[in-house]
């Protein structure tokens, strides 16, 4: 299981994402952001910040 702190990237946000896999997460974090951060698409640098700060849960 991967798990993913959103505010490892954007400070104060409280949201913990988790899924099975990094698309799981990558996909998880595009709504999110979308939703809670009104970042329609998130840019190549932001979804390279996501990918470096999943951690494998277990
Ligand atoms: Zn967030």
């Amino acid at each position: 299981l991967k798990q993913f702190a959103c505010g490892a990237v954007v400070p104060g946000c409280a949201a913990v994402l988790t899924a099975p896999d990094e698309d799981g997460i990558l996909a998880q974090v595009a709504e999110h952001a979308r939703d809670a951060h009104g970042i329609a698409s998130p840019p190549p640098e932001l979804v390279a910040q996501v990918r470096a700060r999943i951690t494998d849960v277990t």
